[in-house]
């Protein structure tokens, strides 16, 4: 029996400085994983590499993964989880806050994989894991701008699988519903009341749920599964 501890892998996840994203990062960190966090204000969790980066900004996310890999290695786990919102309705939806959510959640999503691939065909293996959400699926009032975004990664992640499966890197989606963070802190009492109302489990997910089926999907135990959306949203979502 082969009783070697397994090599810590070099894991970049963005938006690591708070909510689902910080508890990403301690659940890798507690694996014993090399773990690098990029945001654009700082805040690293105890025991990441905090690097500053603005995922809108091609040569910011270059020299954030040239930080990485002199200090980690190449980034073998990519979980791209950095994102924004900018609610209104539809006719009230200003350009700029269609571009700017398109440009973070989904144009980062692709800097950032894009970026992240070359390592990963060198090394032969690699996991991308990106942080959707049940609203991409679901639609919602006054999203229109995130839910596409957040649609767009399934296309995404699933074009991924398909270009690099044959080199052992999978892409995947995980849709979380609502989960208590600075996200859903904005939400008023009646807009919280109403989406518990939705959801089958009654209450709001902690953001260790979402780590830890992050944690799974990059480790051995998902080594077949690629281009899935995991919902982790008490019932929220369900069929779609
Ligand atoms: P938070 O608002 O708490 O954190 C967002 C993170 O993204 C911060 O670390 C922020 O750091 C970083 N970030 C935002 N814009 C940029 C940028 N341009 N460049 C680099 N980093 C950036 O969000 P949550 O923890 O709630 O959400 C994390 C992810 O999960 C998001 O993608 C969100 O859409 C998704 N999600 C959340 C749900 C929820 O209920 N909370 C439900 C479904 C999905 P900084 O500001 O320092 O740059």
């Amino acid at each position: 029996m082969d009783t070697t501890a397994p090599e810590p892998r070099s894991v970049l996840v963005t938006g690591g400085n708070r909510g689902i994203g910080r508890a990403i990062a301690e659940a890798f960190i507690a694996n014993g994983d090399q773990v690098a966090v990029t945001t654009r204000s700082g805040g690293a969790p105890d025991g990441a590499l905090d690097v500053r980066c603005d995922i809108t900004d091609p040569a910011q996310v270059d020299a954030a993964f040239a930080e990485i890999e002199a200090a980690h290695g190449p980034v073998e786990v990519l979980v791209a989880n950095a994102g924004i919102t900018a609610d209104t309705l539809l006719l009230r939806m200003s350009d700029d806050d269609w571009s700017s959510v398109i440009d973070t959640n989904l144009t980062g999503s692709f800097r950032l994989a894009k970026r992240a691939s070359k390592g990963m065909l060198r090394l032969k293996r690699g996991r991308i894991v990106f942080i959707s959400s049940v609203v991409g699926l679901l639609g919602s009032a006054g999203q229109v701008n995130y839910a596409a975004s957040k649609a767009g990664l399934v296309g995404m992640a699933r074009s991924i699988a398909r270009e690099l499966g044959s080199r052992s890197i999978t892409a995947n989606v995980v849709a979380p519903g609502f989960i208590e963070t600075d996200m859903t802190g904005v939400l008023t009492d009646d807009q919280k009341a109403a989406i518990l109302a939705q959801v089958p489990l009654g209450r709001y997910g902690a953001v260790e749920e979402i780590a830890e089926t992050v944690l799974w999907l990059t480790g051995p135990g998902a080594a077949y599964v690629t281009g899935a959306v995991i919902p982790v949203d008490g019932g929220l979502g369900m069929g779609h």
